[in-house]
């Protein structure tokens, strides 16, 4: 079977396997009535490096239930926000980015967030996978953002052979269709905690096993 032909096949599996993933990314895609959607997105990823996902959405709520605008989050005392998002870990540091990024957002862009991957690639605190999320799920943009699960599993397909991310999302550009680019993210991470996990994957009963080469997968169950 062409290399093609089998990515095609892995992603019909795995995007039927997790269709509420797929359909909550778009979901989320669609719902920015919402005017503060891109704000709260952004600052929900900042706040998610290094984090548990609970604790991320819990700690976004409260967080937006004080503060919820660029100004607002300017304004609030550093000390009283460090206390809101504590249980997100690396609080200190996570506080005053979130804070410069508001002050960012406000002095050179008007308060939104913006919509390229260069402007918000020049804002400090700002790396390349919080700005595909933000530009794939806060408008809508076919990209993909590339963490952890989405660096590791394509090596182990053996679709990719890089090191980094930002590499792995070069290389997963070229052979994603486009159609397929908007819920990658949230299908591979899922699939990345529940079967192709870091630590000794559970090949024997990933529903695409038979496609994967197992690259680098020394011990799995
Ligand atoms: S066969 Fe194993 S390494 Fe390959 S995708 Fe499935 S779980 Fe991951």
């Amino acid at each position: 079977m062409k290399e093609s032909n089998k990515i095609k096949k892995v992603l019909k599996i795995l995007y039927k396997k997790y269709p509420s993933h797929t359909k909550t990314t778009l979901n989320r895609m669609r719902n920015i009535e919402d005017k503060q959607a891109p704000f709260k997105i952004l600052i929900s990823c900042l706040l998610s490096l290094r984090a548990r996902d609970e604790n991320t959405e819990k700690v976004s709520k409260e967080l937006f239930k004080v503060a919820k605008t660029p100004k607002a989050i300017a304004n609030i005392p550093l000390k009283k926000l460090e206390k809101i998002i504590y249980s997100s870990g690396h609080y200190h540091k996570k506080a005053r980015t979130l804070k410069h990024v508001s002050k960012e957002l406000i002095k050179r862009f008007k308060g939104k967030v913006p919509k390229t991957k260069e402007e918000l690639l020049s804002i400090k605190g700002i790396g390349p996978k919080t700005a595909n999320i933000v530009l794939a799920f806060a408008f809508g943009q076919c990209v993909i953002p590339v963490d952890t699960h989405c660096h590791r599993i394509p090596n182990r397909l053996g679709w990719v052979k890089t090191k980094k991310p930002e590499k792995t999302e070069l290389e997963l550009n070229k052979i994603i269709p486009d159609n397929k680019k908007c819920e990658f993210n949230a299908v591979f991470v899922q699939f990345g905690r529940d079967i192709c996990t870091p630590i000794s994957p559970w090949c024997s009963k990933c529903p695409v096993a038979k496609y994967c080469q197992r690259v680098g997968v020394q011990r799995s169950r």
